[in-house]
């Protein structure tokens, strides 16, 4: 599949300006709080949170950060670390995608974007990380474009584990009575992909939810959101020409086993929280229990500013051990370079 057609290559023709930004703004001038609008937009990258509630456990999930040498990524990302230390989360969990794109670079390019992550990550990040791999992780896929032929020793998804320092693409462990599952989406198709679980890992999973206590509760984190409105909203919206036809959502876009892992979930009954990123975008649906967060972008647009109003940021979560929790998108001021 081309990867122009996928989510996580933004649309060219985004808004000019930050609505969100002007909609606050507007909502100030109604009566807001002054220093509830400077976190929400971020003009206050040094102001410190208040720490978790006594009894949870927080969470910063910093999803799509496309670490590049270009436009002040690795500035960016510096910046998004510092601001998320100042939320002072217990774990730091990644949701893929964290360098720009290895999927269809050269050797070179990939192990220079392999660099900065690692050397950003140790040098700015004094928190504990858990990492899921996404589609720009996974070298060489793009076989035509990458020049590779899939002999490589470390082509893939080896990168990817070599990178994160996993065994293998998909994981879980405990912390603060949840337990939680990062998986790994991506599955080739072509020179491209499409999201889902193998079999191998759906086995895995299956048996990992039926012996975990009902009573725990469960954090599912991939990359490609399992259920998710954003893959609807996200570019342009259809003209009157497609009403009355069916809506499509691209199998690179959200799993193609959204509704077999949603039933596992129900009858499982202690998944209480899916988070994924891909898309860019925000969005919350909670069904049979199950609340779906597609969490932005730490990136934005690629680094090239906001993604249909949605600025660069990452989620903070309170997680407590009833498998109740809040949730918030916390931007942390970046403004876009040339
Ligand atoms: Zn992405």
């Amino acid at each position: 599949m081309d990867q122009k057609l996928t989510a996580d290559q933004p649309a060219a023709d985004q808004p000019a300006a930050d609505d969100r930004r002007s909609f606050l703004r507007t909502a100030l001038a109604a009566g807001g709080t002054l220093a509830a609008a400077r976190i929400s937009l971020g003009d206050d990258p040094a102001r410190p949170a208040a720490p978790a509630p006594a009894g949870s456990f927080r969470l910063v999930h910093m999803t799509d950060i496309h670490v590049q040498p270009e436009l002040g990524a690795e500035a960016g990302l510096a910046a998004a670390l510092a601001h998320a230390q100042l939320q002072k989360p217990d774990l730091i969990v990644t949701g893929g995608d964290s360098v720009m794109d290895v999927f269809e670079a050269k050797r070179g390019r990939a192990e220079e974007l392999r660099k900065l992550l690692l050397g950003t990550l140790k040098r700015e990040c004094s928190v504990p990380m858990q990492h899921t791999v996404g589609n720009h992780d996974i070298l060489g896929w793009n076989k035509r474009r990458s020049g590779m032929d899939g002999s490589e020793s470390d082509w893939g998804k080896k990168f990817a584990c070599e990178m994160f320092g996993n065994a293998r693409t998909w994981h879980t462990f405990d912390r603060g009575g949840w337990r939680f599952v990062c998986l790994d989406s991506v599955q080739p198709k072509g020179d491209g992909y499409v999201a889902y679980l193998d079999d191998e890992q759906y086995e895995w999973l299956k048996e990992l939810l039926a012996t975990t206590p009902r009573t725990t509760p469960v954090c599912v984190v991939s990359h490609v959101p399992i259920l998710s409105l954003t893959t609807l909203t996200y570019g342009k919206a259809r003209g009157r020409d497609k009403v009355g036809e069916d809506n499509v959502i691209v199998a690179g876009e959200m799993h193609t086993d959204a509704t077999l892992l949603h039933e596992l979930f129900k009858s499982a009954g202690n998944v209480r929280l899916c988070l994924s990123g891909h898309i860019h975008l925000l969005d919350r649906c909670a069904i049979d229990g199950v609340t779906y967060i597609c969490d932005g972008a730490v990136s934005g647009s690629w680094w090239k500013g906001p993604l249909q109003g949605v600025r660069e940021g990452f989620g903070v979560l309170d997680l407590r051990p009833d498998g109740s929790f809040d949730h918030r998108y916390e931007t942390y001021g970046w403004t876009p370079r040339k």
